[in-house]
């Protein structure tokens, strides 16, 4: 890889998400030089990628170039790549583009949905934890609404109308909101030869709470405001299969969905070279140590949703969110600096500073270290939030317009199929159409 040649100790960080940004920022102006390498030549901002697929947001103002990050830094350097295994050994790596050289490895490479091996799910169901994804879910549920207008089959149609959202989670929650939203103020209006009252949103949760990782008080409240908005949702039931149209489920209740959205899981990007099985902990997490070494081997950290490091408070590992990949990457930053004037690291210490997930239009629920609410004042809290940590000013200023547009306008601009999206089943009834 053509990398100018330094005095500095090299760096390389493999992902420029929450974690990997944070670190290259902090390294940036330090005597090291330091490499980000990304198969995406964008910052992606995973919270809003639900706006993404119901329309709210164009995936341009939730993206943001990596390189313009970093701009005017001479010690840095960003390089399209996908990494693709790591040699401890040599201290090489290697990626689609060729080799590097480093003196200190970060592995940043965050999380990707975890099907937990159900096949049928995986092709027939839809993830959103990318853009390409956010964008084929939106082009699925626009399609589905314009083939409901075509058949005179019932059933069909209902199908076509009905989305089953596995996984009550924020995602799950944020975008059942989202549809339920949509539904009521914008499917009425733009299909109004459609009976749209029909259309059902599911919610499954195979636990006995919504939000669990959140407090009681916020998951019921959220519950609560998700059937006000008309969501149906359903607890304790887990699903266990999918045919592109039926849902099955462990209990006796089946749905009629041509939309399934996957929001039930995530496991680690591991990589080639760190996957060794004494290596990983659940979800294929790394395990590190308290200055986010990777046991056992020299010279190789991971941070962000890669990473697990046990400690009393957190003896899974931290949550696989935002702040703990960003208070880690900051944390790494200092610590690689003192470890290249060989002084003593310093030991992470999270700061949880809460965690919060909104429903619909002018409800949200916030759990603080010290405070819990719910309702319209946490709905401002969530959208403060999300702008400060939205990465650069134009997206800010973006989102922020769209935000008081969509809200005065009881409306969502970006429907748009831009890049048709065929599932699998939708093939193969496509195929036999032609024969
Ligand atoms: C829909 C959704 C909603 C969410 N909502 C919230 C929320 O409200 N609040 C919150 O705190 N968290 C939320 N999260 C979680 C949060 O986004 C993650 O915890 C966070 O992004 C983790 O940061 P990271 O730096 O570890 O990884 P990421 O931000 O995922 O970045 C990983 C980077 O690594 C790159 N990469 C991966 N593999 C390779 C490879 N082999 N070669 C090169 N590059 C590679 C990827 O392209 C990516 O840029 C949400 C996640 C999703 C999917």
């Amino acid at each position: 890889m053509n990398i100018p040649q330094s005095s500095y100790p090299r760096v390389v960080i493999v992902g420029g998400g929450f974690g990997g940004i944070a670190l290259a920022k902090k390294l940036s102006k330090k005597e090291a030089q330091v490499v980000l390498l990304d198969k995406h030549n964008y910052h992606n901002f995973q919270p809003l990628l639900y706006q993404v697929s119901t329309g709210g947001l164009e995936p341009d103002s939730i993206a943001y170039p990596i390189r313009k990050v970093l701009q005017g830094y001479p010690n840095f350097f960003f390089r399209l790549a996908q990494v693709q295994e790591v040699k401890t050994d040599t201290k090489r790596i290697k990626t689609n583009i060729g080799e590097i050289f480093y003196d200190y490895l970060v592995v940043a490479t965050g999380s990707e949905t975890n099907f937990f091996g159900n096949k049928s799910i995986e092709s027939k169901g839809m993830a959103m934890k990318t853009i390409p994804q956010s964008l084929n879910l939106r082009s699925l549920i626009l399609e589905n609404f314009e083939q409901a207008l075509l058949t005179d089959d019932l059933h069909e149609r209902d199908g076509l109308m009905n989305f089953v959202i596995v996984g009550g989670g924020p995602t799950g929650v944020e975008l059942a909101g989202a549809l339920a939203e949509i539904k009521k103020g914008i499917l009425p209006k733009d299909y109004p030869d459609l009976d749209t009252r029909r259309a059902q949103i599911n919610l499954v949760q195979s636990g006995d709470r919504i939000l669990p990782a959140m407090s009681t008080q916020a998951s019921e409240k959220a519950e609560k405001f998700l059937e006000n908005l008309g969501v149906n949702v359903w607890k304790n039931i887990r699903v266990t299969d999918y045919d592109g149209q039926k849902v099955s489920t462990d209990s006796n209740t089946e749905f009629k969905a041509e939309t399934l959205v996957w929001a039930a899981g995530v496991k680690a990007v591991c990589i080639k070279g760190l996957n060794a099985k004494e290596l990983l902990c659940k979800g294929d997490r790394i395990k590190v140590n308290e200055y986010h070494q990777v046991i056992g081997v020299e010279d190789v950290f991971a941070i962000g949703d890669v990473a697990q490091m046990e400690t009393d408070k957190f003896p899974h590992g931290h949550p696989m969110m935002a702040q703990p990949a960003i208070q880690q990457g900051r944390n790494l930053g200092d610590n690689l600096v003192r470890l290249m004037e060989n002084k003593p690291m310093n030991p992470f210490v999270y700061k949880d500073k809460g965690s919060m997930a909104t429903v619909g239009r002018n409800k949200a629920v916030v759990d603080m270290p010290k405070f819990r609410f719910q309702g319209v004042f946490a709905w401002f809290v969530w959208m403060f939030v999300h702008l400060y940590f939205l990465i650069g000013f134009r997206n800010r200023v973006v989102v922020f317009i769209n935000w008081v547009y969509n809200y005065i306008r009881f409306d969502r601009e970006a429907r748009l199929i831009i890049r048709p999206f065929k599932k699998q089943n939708r093939v193969e009834k496509d195929t036999l159409m032609q024969d």
